[in-house]
C-alpha cells in the first residue's frame, strides 16, 4: 500500500500528462512562457483572488510574502507551534522573530485564543513589534479565519495564510489561499495539488504587493531581470511543472471528492477507537493528511508497528512541535507554553490518504487500528 499513491494517479492520467510534458519539451521553452501564465490565471480564477504569482516552492512563497511586506528586525511573527518547519523557518530569514502559538486540540490548527494571548504577551514585554501572523491550514483544513482575522485587525497584524497543505479546501464557498492578506501554497509532489518536482505560488488581491512579489522572485527586477532595483532572489516555477499542474488541475476537484469519501470511511470505522479528525461546520478539507490521535504515545507506537508489519505505511506529522526543534532553541520558548502541541506530537498518527485508495485498503487499515 502507498501512503500517497502518485503512481496510481499517473497511470490514470498518463496520456494527458505525458502529452503536456512532451509539448513543453518540444517547444523548447523551459522557464516562463505560456503554460506558466495560463496556470497563474487558472489558479487565481480557481481560488477567486486577483493575483497568482508562481514561484519555486512553498517555502519561497512564504519568504516572498514577508519580503513584500518588509517584515524584518524587531518584528514578531506569530506562527502555530504545530506545523512543518518552513512556516517558521522563513521568519528569521528576514531577520524577524517567530513566536510560537499553541494549537486547538480538535483541529490541530492555531488556537485563536492562544494567538490573542501571545500577541498580548509580546506587547507587554515590549521587546518586539507584533507585525504578522502566519496561519496554517494544517492537514488540509482551513484555520479559523473569522476569529484570526478579527484578532489581526484588532492588533494591526498582517495575515499570511500558509495553505501548502490546504489548497483545495474551503470554508463555505470561499477557498483556501483567499483568506490571507497574502496566501501561499506548495506544489511539492505529495501536497494536495502536486507537480513533478518543487513548485509554489503566492496569492493576493493587492496590486502593489503583487508587483513587488513579481520583482522579488526574479532578482528584484525593474523593467527586466537586468534592471535590478532591489535585492531579490531566483524563485521561478519551471515551465514543465506548470504544464503538469495545468493537466492535474482538470481532475483536482474529483480527487478531492474521492479523498473526502476515503476520510468519511476512516472516520465511520475509527471514531469509537481513536480520536478522529474534527472538521468544523462549513469547512471542506483537502485531506493533505488524515491524522488520528491515540490515548498515549505507547498506543500510537503500537498501532504504527502493527501497520508496518502488515506493510501499511503511516507517518508521524509532527514528532516535535516547533519550539522543541534544535533550530529554534535560541528562542528559549517557555516550557509548557504550547501544551496542546506537545500532546499532539506524542499521540498523532497519519494514515494513508489519497484519491486512489481502494475500499479493501481502507478496510485493512481500520482493522489494524
Ligand atoms: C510543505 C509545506 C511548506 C513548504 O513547501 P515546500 O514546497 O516544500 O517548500 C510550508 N508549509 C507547510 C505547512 C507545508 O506543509
Amino acid at each position: 500500500m502507498e501512503y500517497r499513491d502518485l503512481k496510481a494517479q499517473y497511470r490514470q492520467h498518463k496520456e494527458a500528462i505525458d502529452g503536456a510534458i512532451r509539448a513543453t519539451v518540444e517547444r523548447g521553452q523551459f522557464i516562463g512562457g505560456e503554460p506558466v501564465t495560463r496556470l497563474e490565471e487558472a489558479l487565481a480564477n480557481y481560488v477567486g483572488v486577483r493575483h497568482c504569482i508562481s514561484c519555486a516552492n512553498g517555502t519561497d512563497a512564504l519568504l516572498l510574502a514577508l519580503m513584500a511586506w518588509g517584515v524584518g528586525e524587531g518584528d514578531a511573527v506569530f506562527v502555530p507551534d504545530f506545523t512543518f518547519f518552513s512556516t517558521a523557518e522563513v521568519v528569521p530569514w528576514v531577520g524577524a522573530e517567530p513566536v510560537f502559538v499553541d494549537i486547538d486540540g480538535d483541529t490541530f490548527n492555531m488556537s485563536p485564543q492562544a494567538l490573542e494571548k501571545a500577541v498580548n504577551d509580546v506587547r507587554e514585554e515590549g521587546r518586539l513589534h507584533p507585525r504578522a501572523v502566519i496561519a496554517v491550514d494544517l492537514f488540509g483544513q482551513c484555520a479559523e479565519y473569522e476569529k484570526i482575522r478579527g484578532i489581526a485587525e484588532k492588533y494591526g497584524l498582517l495575515l499570511l495564510e500558509d495553505a501548502a497543505q490546504g489548497f483545495g479546501g474551503r470554508i463555505g464557498e470561499k477557498r483556501a489561499c483567499s483568506f490571507g492578506d497574502i496566501s501561499t501554497t506548495s506544489f511539492f509532489p505529495a501536497k494536495p495539488l502536486g507537480c513533478y518536482g518543487d513548485g509554489g505560488a503566492v496569492f493576493t488581491d493587492n496590486d502593489e504587493w503583487a508587483a513587488l512579489l513579481r520583482s522579488y522572485k526574479v532578482h528584484g527586477k525593474g523593467i527586466d531581470k537586468y534592471d535590478n532595483i532591489r535585492i531579490g532572489m531566483n524563485s521561478r516555477l519551471d515551465t514543465v511543472q506548470a504544464a503538469v499542474l495545468l493537466e492535474k488541475l482538470r481532475f483536482f476537484e474529483e480527487e478531492l471528492e474521492r479523498c473526502n469519501k476515503a476520510a468519511d470511511f476512516y472516520t465511520e470505522r475509527l471514531r469509537d477507537r481513536v480520536k478522529t479528525p474534527t472538521i468544523l461546520p462549513g469547512h471542506y478539507s483537502s485531506w493533505a493528511q488524515y491524522t488520528v490521535r491515540f490515548a498515549d504515545e505507547k498506543q500510537r507506537e503500537a498501532a504504527a508497528s502493527r501497520l508496518k508489519e502488515a506493510g501499511i505505511p503511516s507517518m508521524i506529522y509532527y514528532r516535535k512541535p516547533m519550539h522543541a526543534l534544535e533550530a529554534f532553541a535560541y528562542l528559549q520558548t517557555r516550557e509548557g507554553s504550547c501544551k496542546t502541541a506537545d500532546e499532539a506530537s506524542r499521540t498523532c498518527l497519519s494514515l494513508p490518504m489519497h484519491a486512489y485508495l481502494q475500499e479493501s485498503e481502507l478496510d485493512a487499515v481500520t482493522k489494524l487500528i
